[in-house]
């Protein structure tokens, strides 16, 4: 299963929860990059810039980080994609290797939420580095003894949310059609409250 939706959609938060549901991995290539900044690796030293200014990592470079990874044994009984693919190449080669390894994507859900909501989710965001849990200071407050261990992500800033956002719509959007004509793509509002969010996907994946 994939998951795609604008930055501040709510995909991470959605997909810690799917993925307790149906007992997958939840493969995030934003996440695997933001490990492989913080551990100095090759590949983190070449995604940095364009993480922190907004812009996407080279398909050369998360391609082949993310390819690896599905095809770990964790991953054999199902997975979920979080953040790729993001650009038609990306698509096209995930694509590829799962007809390789004769697997088919049972859904891609898409999370829609309009450009208007998305700055003020985004800046408000926080995360718990020891749990990986997801909170907004105003939409989903963090339990008061948690906020001073708090992080807000370095691309959480209004002006790179907003390269973000452009990047959406010029690289990302396009692939939605792609998977529309395989009919795996599943439209969710993600407007409102995280639980209801959740619900309405559960819903539409029933
Ligand atoms: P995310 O956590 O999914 O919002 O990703 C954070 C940042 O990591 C993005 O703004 C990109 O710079 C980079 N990134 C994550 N996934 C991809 C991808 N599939 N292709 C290119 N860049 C990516």
């Amino acid at each position: 299963m994939i998951l795609i939706g604008p930055p501040g959609a709510g995909k991470g938060t959605q997909a810690q929860r799917l993925v307790e549901k149906f007992a997958i991995p939840h493969i995030s290539s934003g996440d695997m990059l933001r490990a492989a900044v913080a551990e100095g690796t090759e590949l983190g030293k070449q995604a940095d810039g364009f993480m922190k200014s907004g812009q996407l990592v080279p398909d050369d470079v998360v391609i082949g980080m993310v390819i690896d990874r599905i095809g770990k044994p964790d991953a054999a009984g199902g997975f979920m994609l979080d953040g790729f693919p993001r650009t038609r190449p990306q698509a096209e080669a995930l694509d590829t290797a799962l007809a390789g390894a004769g697997v088919s994507l049972d859904r891609v859900l898409l999370i829609e939420v309009p450009d208007s909501l998305i700055v003020e989710r985004i800046v408000g965001r926080r995360s718990d580095p020891q749990t990986g849990a997801i909170y907004h200071l105003k939409f989903n407050p963090p339990p008061p003894e948690l906020a001073d261990r708090l992080v807000q992500r370095k691309d959480d800033t209004e002006e790179a949310c907003r390269a973000r956002l452009d990047k959406y719509h010029s690289e990302t959007a396009p692939i939605v059609p792609f998977y529309e004509q395989k009919g795996v793509l599943v439209r969710v509002n993600g407007e409102g409250p995280p639980d209801q969010v959740t619900r309405r996907i559960v819903d539409a994946l029933r």
